[in-house]
């Protein structure tokens, strides 16, 4: 059996750029559980559904993204066993740690919703979460010019639920260019009582929606889907069937993983029972988590791990030494397009509270520069600082 000093498992943002600033910040013997798959710079898949972006923008390998001067394990995590401090992988063998991270994300549960499995199999149910539907989805936005076309934002737990509203902004306002948007019948559907409830943006979002025409069913999740009858039904205070469904562009719920339900919290879908400030377990002795898989009482954001990574780098070291671990916000954030050329970001903390990242301009205001920023600038500040463990505000 191999020891390590430190062992991550995942290799997605959490994970490497964990591993990236421990190594940064001294630590001499960290390893990465993971298996060989393409890592996903996952931000730009809505850029792809909306045609602005290829799936090849945001893939690399695995070798290509693992720090040096960290070990790389090449399988899957199957079980974690505390009392020996041991994680167990896919092919038997056991990885001894002095501390262990717990970074896998998050799974999609599309047995969660009847009919979804199939209907998306069939292409009639598509989303730009899962990364080999993107391209196909933005080929059916491309060639449709007219139609009921269903979006939906996904209950929470979700990694960044919220930016779902991208593909509909991008395609709403190509319906528009090419004069076809009164012809498309748009739906969106949201488990929020506003758009996102995020009161300092709902009111654009809502304004916004207004103005294309599209019909948002509030307080409401997809219960089911039918690609057979063209229907998807809500389980809202409606109970709404919407019938001759062209296209249902349905995110699937998620779950955390299922080998970490002994690990989990109650309540939470499976995510993993870390103390949302510090991020330690509460339980498991140097057991560690971060990111989507991770039950942080905040919502999943790659831009919420720029404040993780940090603190759990420290805390990792701080509790080693007997000193009082440093205290995670909660902070996070939604990147929204509104048309196909400007953005708005929402910002905040735990409570609900924007933490706006600079006072010098109002983030919250759609602006071009924003949408540059994300589209172009964001990805390359991934994978040449985030991911190498440097530290962005
Ligand atoms: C469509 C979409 C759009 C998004 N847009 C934005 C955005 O605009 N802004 C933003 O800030 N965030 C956005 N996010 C969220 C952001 O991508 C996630 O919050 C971030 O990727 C979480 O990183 P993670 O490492 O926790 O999880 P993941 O990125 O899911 O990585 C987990 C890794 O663990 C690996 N793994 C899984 N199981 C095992 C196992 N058993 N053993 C070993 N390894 C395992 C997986 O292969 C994966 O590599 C978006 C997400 C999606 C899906």
């Amino acid at each position: 059996m191999t020891r390590h000093d430190v062992v991550v498992i995942g290799a997605g943002n959490a994970g490497v750029s964990l591993a990236a600033r421990l190594l940064r910040v001294g630590a001499k013997d960290v390893a990465v559980i993971s298996p060989d798959r393409p890592h996903l710079f996952r931000p730009l898949l809505n850029y792809v559904a909306g045609g602005q972006a290829t799936l090849s923008e945001l893939t690399r390998s695995t070798a290509s993204v693992v720090p040096a001067g960290c070990t790389w394990i090449r399988d899957r995590a199957v079980a974690v066993h505390p009392d020996e401090r041991e994680v167990e992988l896919g092919d038997g063998r056991r990885v001894g740690y002095g501390d262990l991270v717990l970074a896998p994300g998050m799974e999609e549960d599309l047995d969660a919703v009847p009919g979804l499995a199939a209907a998306m199999r069939a292409g009639w149910s598509l989303t730009a979460h899962v990364e080999d539907q993107a391209p196909a989805l933005w080929e059916a936005i491309d060639g449709m010019t007219r139609g009921r076309v269903v979006f939906t934002i996904p209950p929470e737990p979700s990694p960044c639920g919220g930016t779902a509203l991208k593909p509909l902004f991008l395609a709403a306002d190509l319906w528009r260019d090419r004069g076809v948007l009164r012809d498309m019948d748009i739906h969106l559907v949201t488990p929020f009582s506003d758009v996102l409830d995020v009161p300092f943006v709902d009111g654009e979002l809502s304004a916004r929606l207004g103005e294309l025409g599209v019909i948002v069913h509030r307080q409401a999740r997809v219960a089911s889907v039918d690609h057979g009858e063209c229907t998807v039904t809500l389980d809202g205070p409606t109970g709404t069937v919407l019938d001759a469904v062209d296209l249902a562009v349905v995110v699937p719920p998620y779950r955390g993983r299922a080998w970490l339900e002994p690990l989990a919290r109650p309540g939470t879908s499976g995510l993993v029972d870390v103390d949302p400030e510090t991020l330690a377990h509460r339980s498991a002795p140097r057991v560690w988590s971060l990111g989507d898989a991770a039950a942080i009482e905040t919502r999943s954001s790659g831009g919420a791990l720029r404040r993780q990574v940090e603190i759990l780098a420290d805390n990792i070291a701080r509790s080693r030494l007997g000193q009082s671990l440093r205290r995670y916000d909660g902070y996070t954030i939604i990147p929204v397009t509104l048309d196909r050329r400007r953005l708005l970001l929402a910002e905040f903390d735990r409570s609900g509270a924007q933490a706006p990242t600079t006072s010098l301009v109002d983030l919250t205001v759609p602006r071009r520069a924003l949408w540059l920023f994300d589209r172009y600038v964001e990805p390359v500040l991934y994978f040449r600082a985030l991911l190498r463990g440097r530290l962005i505000p």
